[in-house]
C-alpha cells in the first residue's frame, strides 16, 4: 500500500477499508496523519471553533448485574454502599446544574435488575415536569437491550416510550470495542456488538440523536480498533438522510486503577499520548460521515487534549460536574468552565459552548 494514495483517498472523503485503515494507523508518520486529519476537520467543521459544554452526570444507581471487568463503579444490591438516587438528590443536583448555567443531564448508571421500564418512564417524566428546560442525555444501548429483554419488548418500543417520557438523546455508552471476542472477556454479561449496533440503528430511524464511543487500550488489537470504526461508519451510512444519527465520535482509554482486569489479570492500560493522537487522527480519517470528533480531556488530560485539536478533533467535551464511572478507575482530570475555555484558546482555537446535539448556543 502507498501512503500518499491513502491520503488522497481520505482527503476526497472516500471510505478506507479495514486493511487501509490499519496500514495508516501502523505506518503513517504522525505529522502526516495529523495533517490529513486536520484538513478533513476543516472540511467537516471549517474554521477555529472548538466545542465544549456544561453538563452534569448523575448516576441513577450503582447496582449492576453486568460486573464488567474494567468497572470499579458497580455494586451488588447487598453491598453497603449500593444506592438508587432519590428524587431529593436529583433536585439538589439539577438545581446546582442550572445555577452553573447548564441544562443537560447525563443520566447513567448500572443495570439494576429491580428497575424496569416504568421506573425510567416515571423518572424522566418527573424530571421534565419539574424542569421543563432540562435536556436528558440518558442510558445507552446496553440498558436498552436489558430493558427490552426484561419487558419482552422490541428496542423500538422501549426507545419510543423513553422518548415520549422525555429522552432527548442516547449516549454511545457501552460500546467499548465492538468485537465479541473482546466483549466476552471484558464485559461478558453486556450487550453484544450486534445488539449495540441494532439499538443505535433503531434510534437513528427514530431520529434520536446519538453518539458513538470507543473504550480502548486493554486487550483489543489495533485491527479491532479499526474494525470498530468501520462498524460505526457503516451504521452511520444507513441512517435516513437528514436524520441525526451519530452526532459525534468520542474515544477514551481504559482507566485501569483497581479494576478486575488489572488486579486479576495484570492488564494495564496501554494509553500513551502519541497513540491517542494517532487514534484521534485515524478516527477522523476513517469516519468520513461523522461531523464531530471529540477528545476525552477528562481521561487524557490537558496536554493530550490540546494536541488532539491539531489532529482532527473539534470538541473537548464537557466540564462534567459529576462523573463517577471513569473516575472510579483513575480518570481524574477536572476542569472548570473557565479552565476548559482557556485550554481551547491556549491550543489556538475559539471555544464555543454547545448542546448535546453539538449545536452552538447563540
Ligand atoms: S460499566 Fe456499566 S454496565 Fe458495566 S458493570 Fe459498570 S455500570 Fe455496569
Amino acid at each position: 500500500m502507498i501512503l500518499s494514495q491513502l491520503y488522497d483517498k481520505a482527503l476526497n472523503l472516500e471510505s478506507l477499508n479495514t486493511d487501509q485503515g490499519e496500514f495508516l494507523y501502523d505506518h503513517a508518520p504522525l505529522e502526516e496523519l495529523m495533517f490529513v486529519a486536520n484538513e478533513l476537520r476543516q472540511k467537516h467543521v471549517p474554521g477555529k471553533n472548538v466545542g465544549w459544554m456544561i453538563d452534569r452526570n448523575v448516576n441513577i444507581t450503582n447496582i449492576c448485574f453486568s460486573q464488567c471487568r474494567f468497572c470499579n463503579f458497580c455494586r451488588k444490591k447487598s453491598d453497603k454502599d449500593a444506592y438508587v438516587t432519590t428524587q431529593e438528590e436529583y433536585k439538589a443536583k439539577i438545581d446546582e446544574l442550572f445555577a452553573l448555567g447548564g441544562d443537560q443531564l447525563l443520566l447513567q448508571g448500572g443495570m439494576n435488575p429491580d428497575l424496569g421500564l416504568d421506573f425510567y418512564i416515571d423518572l424522566f417524566k418527573k424530571l421534565k415536569e419539574l424542569y421543563p428546560a432540562l435536556k436528558l442525555h440518558a442510558l445507552g444501548p446496553p440498558e436498552i437491550v436489558f430493558l427490552a429483554e426484561k419487558e419482552k419488548m422490541s428496542f423500538r418500543d422501549v426507545l419510543t416510550k423513553l422518548i415520549d417520557a422525555g429522552l432527548d438523546s442516547l449516549p454511545g455508552a457501552g460500546a467499548e470495542i465492538l468485537s465479541d471476542r473482546v466483549r466476552l472477556i471484558v464485559s461478558p454479561a453486556k450487550a453484544s456488538s450486534a445488539e449495540w449496533l441494532d439499538v443505535m440503528r433503531t434510534a437513528h430511524f427514530l431520529n434520536l440523536p446519538t453518539s458513538a464511543t470507543m473504550m480502548y487500550g486493554h486487550i483489543e488489537t489495533r485491527r479491532e480498533r479499526i474494525e470498530h470504526l468501520v462498524s460505526i461508519r457503516d451504521l452511520q451510512d444507513m441512517k435516513p438522510e437528514g436524520y441525526y444519527g451519530f452526532v459525534a465520535f468520542i474515544p477514551w482509554p481504559f482507566q485501569d486503577e483497581g479494576t478486575y482486569l488489572r488486579e486479576r489479570h495484570g492488564i494495564r492500560s496501554s494509553f500513551s499520548s502519541t497513540d491517542y493522537i494517532r487514534l484521534i487522527a485515524v478516527s477522523r480519517i476513517m469516519l468520513n460521515n461523522i461531523k464531530n470528533i471529540q477528545a476525552s480531556i477528562l481521561t487524557v488530560g490537558k496536554d493530550t487534549g490540546m494536541l488532539s485539536l491539531h489532529a482532527g478533533a473539534n470538541d473537548l467535551g464537557s466540564i462534567m460536574i459529576e462523573e463517577n464511572v471513569v473516575s472510579a478507575a483513575g480518570g481524574g482530570n477536572r476542569f472548570s468552565a473557565e479552565e476548559l475555555q482557556s485550554i481551547i484558546k491556549e491550543a489556538g482555537f475559539v471555544p464555543v459552548r454547545r448542546n448535546q446535539k453539538y449545536e452552538i448556543y447563540n
